[in-house]
């Protein structure tokens, strides 16, 4: 009967895939397991089943608690979820009072973002550090921040939303209704859309699209392409790094951080973005903070959120719930 002090699981609900992970005091992950988030019918089912591979994980360990990220608006200290824009019927739902009865030990329950910004911080590129701010690139720009060794919410839940900083006031319009937020320029279906644009006006490019796939092709492609000695794909990149490094400028001047961590597919770009990012960023910020900041890729990979909602559940627990 393997029976530990300080285990925890950390759960990383996502559209497609839920991550599960045993995570020791440390941030360590003993043991993991991904199921396919069956949402056919509805938040409750799907929950019973978390619940069930949740208890299967546990196997005969003790655990003191568990945490878990969920993609799209909610209450931390409600522990409700409001909306998963990408799981269907998940409205107002009380996760934290639904897993709670079902496993019988507390649940703490954060924003999937927040979670691995908290998970990089605790146990990867972001270790030792007072102040971290983790951008997440992916389809959208998401991201977390940590001020004094506590994530940061607001006292709605909604901070964090660094893709949503408006890095040009009449820049082009962004899925949040908004315009010139950072997202319109460096997210994959941003770098997508500038693709698809200039290739139909004409650019001559190498960057492989295939017929069907204008609006989800792959940002890699793109990067292959910058790789192969494309200038149009590394100029494509070098822009997005433009955009990123304002946005790190941004960062820089109010926060003054130790560290900023990106993480998500396009960090794949490498150098394409990153020469162009800590370029901008170090020309467009103050010299004190900016001399300090360490910009740098994640640690974790896709363990990020598992370790992230691991911890805080942890430290919610240390500070007696
Ligand atoms: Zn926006």
């Amino acid at each position: 009967m393997a029976s530990r002090d300080g285990l925890v699981l950390g759960i990383d609900l996502g559209g497609t895939d839920c991550k599960f992970g045993v995570v020791d005091s440390k941030g360590r992950v003993i043991r993991k397991a991904r199921h396919r988030t069956q949402n056919e019918n509805g938040p409750e089912q799907a929950l019973a089943l978390i619940a069930a591979h949740a208890r299967e994980i546990l196997g005969s360990d003790s655990m003191s608690g568990v945490g878990m990220g969920v993609p799209g608006p909610m209450s931390s200290r409600e522990g409700i979820v409001f909306q998963a824009p990408n799981l269907q019927g998940w409205i107002d739902i009380p996760v934290r009072e639904i897993l709670e009865t079902r496993l019988g030990i507390p649940v703490e329950l954060h924003n999937d973002a927040n979670a691995a910004a908290y998970g990089e911080y605790w146990a990867g590129a972001g270790r030792g550090a007072c102040a971290m701010v983790l951008f997440t690139l992916g389809t959208g720009i998401g991201g977390g921040i940590i001020i004094d060794g506590e994530l940061y919410t607001g006292p709605d839940d909604t901070a964090g939303e660094l893709g949503h900083m408006i890095i040009n006031f009449e820049g082009p319009p962004c899925g949040c209704g908004s315009h010139g937020c950072l997202e319109a320029y460096a997210s994959a279906t941003a770098i997508r859309r500038t693709v698809r644009e200039a290739v139909a006006s004409g650019q001559k490019t190498s960057i492989h699209i295939p017929k069907g796939r204008e609006h989800n092709f792959g940002a890699k492609a793109v990067y292959d392409a910058a790789e192969s000695g494309d200038k149009f794909a590394q100029d494509v990149l070098w822009r997005a790094g433009v955009a990123l490094g304002i946005g790190a400028a941004n960062i820089i001047n109010i926060f003054n951080p130790d560290v900023i961590v990106y993480s998500g597919a396009m960090t794949h770009a490498g150098d394409y973005i990153f020469d162009s990012l800590r370029q901008v960023a170090h020309e467009r910020s103050f010299k004190k903070p900016s001399l300090r900041v360490k910009i740098t890729i994640a640690e974790l990979g896709e363990d990020a959120g598992i370790i992230g909602a691991a911890g805080l559940a942890l430290k919610k627990l240390q500070q007696g719930g």
